[in-house]
């Protein structure tokens, strides 16, 4: 039997860009059309990738605004964030690029295992407001992972999650490589 990893992963993202619509996907394998705002929620789920088992442990938040603080629980014992924003609002992802400038200067200079997700991408061309290049550039400034996403979609929400872990799995072999450590 391969050892298990745990992963805490947290979701943050503006008010109803999807984040709590993508976790249910992934999670339940289900999209429910009525909006209903989180709280602060919590999701399990087993999943095996290559030969490596993982207990994910994903904390969907009520969403983030400008004048939002970063609070510790976000910070501590977190091993990545998928960072949510919708392509049909350009706010969610100005707040997006704002939500990363306080999860920095909270944890210091350490490389951060991210997904970006730009989510919507259903929606008809018309209401599009943000491109998919500026999520890439924004993306690739910050040295993280990229994808646009729509929850109805049960694949690219499981590529969301699947894609945390193993951008969690690379920043810390490439930290222990630095260092020459060993993870136990
Ligand atoms: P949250 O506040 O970020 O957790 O957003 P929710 O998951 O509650 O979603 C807000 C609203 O957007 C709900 O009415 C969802 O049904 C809808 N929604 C979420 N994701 C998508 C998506 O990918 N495509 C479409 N068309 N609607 C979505």
């Amino acid at each position: 039997m391969p050892l298990t990893k745990f992963r805490k992963v947290v979701i943050l993202g503006y008010c109803s860009v999807g984040k709590s619509s993508l976790a249910l996907q992934f999670v339940k394998g289900d999209f429910n059309e009525d909006y209903d705002p989180t709280i602060q929620n919590t999701w399990s789920k087993t999943l095996v990738i290559g030969f490596d088992e993982y207990d994910l442990q994903l904390m969907d938040t009520a969403g983030q605004d400008e004048y939002s603080l970063m609070p510790h629980s976000f910070v501590l014992c977190i091993h990545g964030y998928v960072l949510v924003y919708s392509v049909t609002s350009l706010k969610s992802f100005q707040i997006a690029n704002e939500i990363h400038a306080k999860l920095q200067e909270k944890r210091g200079k350490s490389r951060m295992p991210i997904v970006l997700v730009g989510n919507k991408n259903d929606l008809p061309s018309h209401n599009r407001e943000v491109k998919m290049e500026d999520g890439k550039k924004l993306a690739d400034s910050w040295g993280a992972a990229f994808m646009e996403a729509s929850a109805k979609d049960s694949e690219k929400s499981h590529l969301i999650f699947t894609k945390i872990i193993e951008e969690i799995d690379r920043v810390e072999s490439s930290f222990c490589y630095k260092r020459k450590c060993q993870v136990m």
